[in-house]
């Protein structure tokens, strides 16, 4: 294989990856963590690992991807993932970047936030303020604001649309004003709408939002589990491929089907751009290149 440097990038920014322990202990942690219980207590939703992660590159052609875990309740099994999260990393040479979890509900947060970075993390999420308490608009949220703009670092929330079906795990992340208004009182941090954004794309449209918001980015997670075929194009169109970051919501959905369904509607150079331009430009902002 090219060494990564030599190849188009070509990144999944949005996949969930678990240690191998905390797999095996899946139904004692449902059993104790409520909205891990939401979304991993169903047998049948799939909890992935490194290995399971770099097999679906490799079919889909990935050269990366930022990998995130699941924002527990519980400091102990925070700190579990965040171990792996950073030891994948440092395994696959960042090929896999860390996005760690936090518990900004609990007191010392900041310590394992500081941790994280002092490691090599590329930013935290897949943050869920509403799941854990803490309001995403608070003190709290501020101050991890100003670390990660400090570091360069990228957060991403879980932005849930606030019409139609309900489904495991919809809520518990932010809304698509909180978004919003996250992007507007921090503009010096990366934001990522997960999820399109939670619908706030369409006011991309607007000139001035666009020009002015350049802080954020929308992934495509689970786009066809959620919007019709047409989406990723639309999206696109809104926002401009500028904002725009493939996802696929690993392992939830296959990389390989989602990456084909995406890159079918894009033109040569927005597919650059979404499929691992943008992505890289978060990197390179965060090694400070
Ligand atoms: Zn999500």
């Amino acid at each position: 294989m090219p060494a990564p440097h030599l190849e188009t990038p070509l990144l999944d920014a949005h996949v969930h990856l678990f240690p191998p322990e905390q797999r095996v202990e899946r139904f004692a942690l449902a059993g104790a963590d409520q909205a891990f219980a939401e979304l991993y207590g169903n047998p049948a939703a799939t909890m992935a690992d490194l290995d399971d992660l770099l097999a679906a590159m490799e079919r889909a052609g990935l050269t990366g991807a930022f990998a995130a875990g699941f924002a527990f309740a519980s400091e102990r099994e925070i700190r579990r993932q965040n171990e792996y999260l950073l030891a994948c990393a440092e395994e696959t040479e960042r090929r896999v970047e860390a996005l760690c979890s936090l518990n900004l509900a609990a007191a010392g947060w900041e310590r394992e936030a500081e941790r994280c970075l002092a490691a090599g993390a590329l930013g935290f999420g897949e943050l869920r303020p509403r799941h854990q308490g803490w309001d995403p608009l608070g003190g709290e949220a501020e101050r991890l604001c100003r670390l990660a703009a400090e570091a360069g670092a990228v957060l991403l929330w879980h932005t849930s649309e606030p019409v139609g079906r309900r489904y495991p795990g919809k809520e518990g992340g932010i809304t698509p004003w909180e978004l919003f208004a996250l992007a507007e009182r921090h503009s010096d941090t990366l934001h990522i709408g997960a999820h399109l954004g939670g619908g706030l794309p369409f006011f991309w449209q607007m000139p001035d939002v666009r020009d002015r918001f350049q802080n954020v980015f929308f992934d495509t997670a689970a786009a066809f589990l959620l919007y019709d075929g047409g989406s990723v194009r639309r999206l696109v169109d809104m926002a401009g491929a500028g904002a725009v970051l493939l996802g696929s919501d690993f392992p939830l959905v296959d990389p390989a089907r989602h990456l084909r369904k995406v890159r079918a509607q894009l033109e040569a150079e927005a597919a650059r751009r979404v499929l691992g331009g943008n992505a890289m430009r978060i990197i390179e902002r965060r090694r400070g290149r």
